[in-house]
């Protein structure tokens, strides 16, 4: 089921979570760059989920819908290309329960070319009017975002449609310090992930970001949960720099998953996360 991490003999890590200049909010270079720059780190593997569209374009920092093709047609065509090195598509996109009535998700997955649909919730659906949690007020947002996005998650995931969760932690970027109700909402988001067997994805972007990153989530994730290292890269400069700082990175998230971190390297540690290997 999981085809996240496949051995090859041209390189051992997996560059998971890239972005592309079509979300608006990327560096403007081509595919191509981030593939080449992901064989000269010495990946084997590369996985682009930029930040899918909706029919009607409702929302910004994402590709127009029209676009949709337009990038999976150009992916297609380097992963033709390009035979040392695998190409992934994917798309990151956050769960609307309108858009799933609409058919939408079934839509994305019946599409050939889409290997993996990433859940990353940046807002949530608050009505069918419809109206969205980015309307809200700033101080509303401080005390119920978390709430909005953490529920979304759970329907997402138990929607059946995702491959694995983006940046769960990141709901809680409004809040300051924890509580039992955020480690509520942490246990049904992590609950939900164990018993659909979908990672949590590590983001290694929210590490660089204060408030972004909870450890107090990571303590109660258990080993029996998969999790997935994601560079979420926007450009050419965080694909490197997040590969070469991987490991400081995650130590912010969860001490206890670098402990062996001087003695593996990123592709082993990413087949440990996702169990990929025995312990
Ligand atoms: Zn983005
Ligand atoms: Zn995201």
């Amino acid at each position: 089921m999981f085809g996240f991490l496949q051995k090859n003999r041209t390189g051992d890590d997996t560059v998971f979570h890239v972005h592309t200049f079509r979300c608006h909010h990327a560096e403007h270079v081509p595919d191509e760059a981030y593939v080449k720059e992901a064989r000269r780190l010495g990946a084997g593997d590369i996985w682009f989920t930029d930040h899918a569209p909706f029919p009607g374009d409702p929302f910004g920092a994402r590709m127009a819908y029209e676009e949709l093709e337009e990038y999976l047609e150009t992916l297609s065509e380097l992963k033709r290309r390009y035979q040392d090195i695998r190409i992934h598509i994917g798309l990151e996109t956050e769960y609307f329960p309108l858009f799933d009535a609409a058919g939408y998700y079934a839509h994305l997955r019946s599409l050939p070319e889409i290997e993996m649909l990433l859940l990353g919730q940046h807002m949530a659906q608050t009505s069918d009017a419809p109206t969205y949690s980015f309307s809200e007020s700033k101080d509303y947002l401080a005390a119920n975002e978390y709430k909005l996005l953490g529920q979304a998650i759970v329907q997402g995931i138990g929607s059946g449609y995702f491959d694995a969760v983006a940046h769960p932690d990141r709901i809680f970027r409004r809040c300051e310090g924890w509580d039992a109700d955020m480690a509520a909402v942490s246990r049904e988001i992590i609950e939900a992930a164990v018993k659909a067997d979908l990672p949590l994805e590590m983001n290694i972007c929210s590490a660089e970001w204060s408030g972004y990153a909870m450890p107090q989530f990571w303590e109660l994730v258990p080993e029996t949960a998969r999790r997935l290292v994601g560079y979420d890269a926007h450009t050419l400069y965080e694909l490197r720099s997040r590969h070469r700082d991987m490991f400081m990175l995650l130590e912010t998230l969860d001490p206890a998953v670098c402990r062996v971190s001087g003695k593996i390297g990123r592709g082993e540690l990413q087949r440990r996360l996702l169990r990929e290997t025995t312990l």
